[in-house]
């Protein structure tokens, strides 16, 4: 690969990049089949990405005509690579065994090695032959719907699709890799104000927040909205934060340290709650809540805001459900797009129907959604929230701090980017919009790297 870093570092014409041999074999991230069981005798938390997540060369594959390679320059962990690393609750080879029967494309998913990554930022270098708008040279970001066009249901929203799927998830040859192949309609313009790995945190987090919160098929919230955020510093959190703020809304923040409520007050967000300094106990035990303990998260919101949320934001799942559904405002939504602490739901129905609210799903975005998402954040209205940023052969540990709530916003992973800070190409827009408000995240992680450091 390392002509093509040298074309993309002198800025070579689309023509010369196209011109560019595509190597038999590639650097990638990737689990093993026959090692799927490897953790069979662990608890969740001992599941460690780290031993589990390989990086080397694997086989480039051939291109379909609705695809492209891409130079991935960064790309990013997301809880995906973690669900994916510890083979919970699925081992990932299911989906790519069903891919496999779906299409002679498709067969080449089925693999015994897995290449994730779910978000890429990186550059266009061989378009297949039905591609139409992308061209090799294009500086790109990539997000992850995964899906094509034969399906109507997916001609009224893509994520209706029966044969939608989250790319480098439940497909193969995912972005945690030097090369990747995806279809052209997961291209979007990488934002020219921002470097490579800043480029590559935002697709996946980002959209998921958006549809959830703005655009058409969730929440759909309004200018004065107040939104609980659960997780308001993680991946889906930190962009919900700033979408409230954009939208004309009032987010509530929930976090679990001083830290994070510190970094939450940096982004503008008044309202921020330490779960952990109030140490809601919503569940006593595994089968019980404790209403009083929702009322008491109820009224702290009150506190803040003199009223109820209008929406909750919500990815916890089973720990947060209950007291999601008992703090809601009359008629208003909670809306849920995940389960990370389990997926078996309980909830106190008579809050719900009673006050007329409404649990609404979402998962990922469609491409409009993504592609305005995108907009967002080459506007500046929307910051990247990496905070950290990993090489490709330290994968397993940036998911090893994901998995244990390690981190906050964004960690990055630079894939053929031989260091961190390039790939701007207009530094002019960068100064306005502010290296300040840009770097947030990443100059909170360094400040507590010092604090810890000592
Ligand atoms: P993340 O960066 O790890 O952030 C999640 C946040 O949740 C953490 O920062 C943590 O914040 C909070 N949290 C963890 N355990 C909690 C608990 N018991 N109670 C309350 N808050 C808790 O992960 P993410 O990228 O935001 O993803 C979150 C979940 O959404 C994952 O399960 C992921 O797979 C899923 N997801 C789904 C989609 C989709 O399209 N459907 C897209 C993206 C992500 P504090 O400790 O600071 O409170």
């Amino acid at each position: 690969m390392q002509h093509i870093l040298e074309a993309i570092q002198a800025d070579a014409s689309g023509e010369d990049i196209a011109a560019l041999p595509i190597p038999d074999s590639y650097r990638a991230a990737f689990v093993r089949r026959d090692e799927q069981n490897m953790f069979e005798d662990r608890e969740s938390f001992e599941k460690d990405p780290r031993e589990s997540i390989r990086v080397a060369e694997v086989p480039t594959p051939e291109l379909a005509p609705d695809e492209v390679y891409i130079a991935v320059m960064a790309s990013s962990i997301n809880f995906n690579t973690v669900w994916t690393s510890i083979f919970e609750p699925l081992p990932t080879f299911g989906f790519l065994d069903r891919l496999g029967r779906e299409s002679s494309w498709g067969a080449r998913h089925a693999l015994d090695y897995h290449v994730i990554g779910s978000d890429a930022s990186g550059v266009v270098l061989k378009a297949g032959s039905a591609v139409r708008n992308w061209n090799p040279g294009d500086r790109v970001a990539v997000h992850c719907n995964y899906v094509d066009d034969q399906d109507p249901a997916a001609h009224e929203d893509s994520m209706l699709a029966s044969n939608q799927r989250i790319w480098g998830f439940e497909s193969n040859f995912g972005g945690l890799a030097d090369l990747s192949i995806v279809k052209a309609n997961q291209l979007m313009p990488k934002p020219a104000h921002l470097t490579w790995e800043e480029s590559s945190v935002n697709a996946l987090c980002g959209s998921t927040s958006y549809r959830m919160l703005v655009g058409d098929n969730a929440a759909r919230m309004k200018q004065g909205d107040s939104v609980l955020i659960w997780g308001a510093s993680g991946g889906l959190g930190s962009y919900a934060c700033q979408l409230v703020q954009n939208g004309g809304g009032t987010p509530i923040g929930v976090v679990s340290s001083p830290e994070k409520v510190d970094l939450l007050h940096q982004l503008g967000v008044e309202h921020v709650i330490d779960r952990s300094e109030e140490d809601y106990q919503f569940w006593t035990d595994e089968h019980t809540q404790d209403e009083r303990e929702w009322r008491r998260l109820g009224k702290r919101v009150r506190g803040f805001i003199g009223d109820d949320p209008n929406i909750v934001f919500e990815h916890p799942g089973r720990s947060t459900m209950g007291a999601s559904v008992f703090v809601t405002k009359r008629g208003g939504k909670i809306v849920t797009c995940a389960a990370t602490t389990g997926y078996m739901i309980e909830y106190d129905n008579r809050h719900l129907w009673m006050r007329l609210k409404q649990i609404v799903s979402s998962h990922f975005a469609n491409y409009a959604e993504a592609w305005e998402m995108n907009r967002l954040i080459d506007q500046g209205r929307i910051q990247p929230t990496l905070s950290k940023t990993f090489s490709l052969v330290d994968v397993g540990e940036a998911a090893y701090q994901v998995h244990h709530n390690q981190h906050e916003g964004k960690l990055g992973v630079l894939c053929l980017a031989p260091e961190a800070g390039l790939g701007i190409s207009n530094p002019e827009k960068r100064e306005a919009i502010g290296e300040n408000k840009i770097t947030l995240f990443q100059r909170h992680a360094e400040s507590l790297e010092k604090t810890v450091g000592g």
